[in-house]
């Protein structure tokens, strides 16, 4: 089967699980803050989420450029993958560096849906962005790390079986460089939540199922470490370029989605005798909105090919993140102005989507990082911090 015969397939079978989960689920779950299980369920049984993992793993064995595609899909339908985009792209932590023992003990269950790796613990209250300042520290007792810290914006903690936690395991004072001296745990969340770990759910402006995390001597084994001691921060860096890809597909398939709606609501919408689409003054927005994010899937598409050929794509893939990101939000923005006070009605989806898009511009990484990592890395310019 060529690529092309591939990715159509891929769309049409996703379109058509996606399908049984109309607005109305996404709309009743968004009003509930309660997270989406069935449809989870659903793609983990479908296999999508295991698109990553090798197929001697019990995975898919596709490349970024498939997993992609399911999220895009997954967005343009009306839906929301940052329920479970997680595991397509900290799973790659676990395979890229895991023993071969850890591999074998979790890819297998991870891929068939017996344990889910949904959850990444990198933020703190803090420090932020300034990630090698972090304060969780993980200091060893034997054969035991004893964590102690806080992490915030720990997304589907409560709905995962596993954590990747970073945390310090050398003190800051005692690396030569700061990127050194941070380490990866995977920690097992139904034995240490109520031991050692405490979940604070956090209301936010999107259903998220996002939390505050506290540590206080919880107790990790040291053969739950994935690779080195120490070697935490270049690890996460490895696992960038995929995460900036999938995101921005998510944006391309929610800039899809904003642009199909905005589209046929200037269609139908009749005022002074005539569709509103009908006036430039809308119909031009919604025009030059389609045109950024179809500028902005061709930068994903190059991204992931790069990326699936094993060629440096940091830049294309920053770049895709970006674009899309940005497209997304001005076609959420034109497809509220379209709808002019409709717009603001649960019932028609575009605030909650509204909603959802917007988080794209802060996390998983903020706009001015990107273009921070554009100016200094990919252009050259002086580092500002
Ligand atoms: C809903 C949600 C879910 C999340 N899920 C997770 C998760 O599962 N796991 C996890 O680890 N994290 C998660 N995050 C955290 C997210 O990755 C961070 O919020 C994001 O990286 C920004 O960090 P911060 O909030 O600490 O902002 P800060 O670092 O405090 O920055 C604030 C603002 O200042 C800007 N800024 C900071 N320094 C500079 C500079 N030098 N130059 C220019 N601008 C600068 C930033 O771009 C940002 O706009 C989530 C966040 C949200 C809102």
């Amino acid at each position: 089967m060529s690529n092309s015969e591939l990715h159509t397939d891929l769309r049409t079978a996703v379109r058509e699980l996606c399908s049984r989960f109309p607005d109305a689920y996404w709309r009743k779950l968004d009003a509930q803050e309660a997270y989406p299980e069935e449809f989870v369920k659903a793609l983990t049984e479908a296999g999508y989420l295991a698109a990553l993992i090798p197929e001697e793993l019990g995975g898919s064995g596709l490349g970024i450029a498939e997993a992609s595609i399911i999220l895009e899909e997954v967005n343009r339908s009306g839906g929301n993958s940052a329920a479970c985009h997680a595991q397509m792209y900290i799973m790659g932590t676990l395979l890229r560096h895991g023993s071969e023992s850890q591999r074998q003990h979790y890819l297998p269950k991870i891929a068939n849906g017996e344990l889910r790796l949904q959850a990444f613990g990198v933020t703190e209250p803090t420090t932020g962005t300034d990630t090698t300042q972090m304060k969780t520290v993980a200091v060893r007792k034997g054969d035991r790390y004893l964590v102690n810290g806080q992490k915030v914006w720990i997304s589907r903690v409560e709905y995962s079986d596993l954590m990747l936690l970073v945390a310090r395991t050398t003190p800051l004072e005692e690396v030569k460089k700061k990127t050194d001296g941070l380490s990866v745990l995977l920690v097992d969340l139904k034995s240490a939540i109520g031991n050692g770990m405490t979940v604070v759910p956090i209301r936010a402006m999107i259903n998220h199922a996002t939390t505050e995390v506290f540590f206080d001597n919880l107790e990790v084994p040291v053969e739950n470490r994935i690779g080195e001691e120490g070697k935490g921060f270049r690890y996460l860096l490895d696992g960038l370029n995929a995460e900036r890809i999938l995101i921005a597909a998510e944006c391309v398939g929610d800039g899809r989605w904003f642009v199909d709606r905005a589209c046929k609501y200037a269609g139908d919408r009749v005022v002074f005798g005539r569709p509103i689409g009908q006036n430039q003054g809308i119909q031009f927005p919604i025009a030059r909105a389609h045109v950024n994010v179809e500028a902005a899937d061709l930068m994903r598409i190059r991204a992931a090919e790069l990326f699936d050929s094993d060629l440096p794509c940091g830049a294309e893939a920053n770049m895709a993140k970006l674009l899309a990101a940005d497209a997304s939000w001005e076609a959420a923005n034109v497809t509220m102005q379209t709808y002019g006070g409709f717009g603001f009605a649960e019932e028609y989806d575009i605030e909650r989507k509204f909603r959802e898009t917007r988080l794209y511009q802060t996390a998983p990484i903020s706009t001015n990082l990107i273009l921070s990592y554009i100016g200094q890395h990919v252009l050259g310019m002086p580092r500002s911090f």
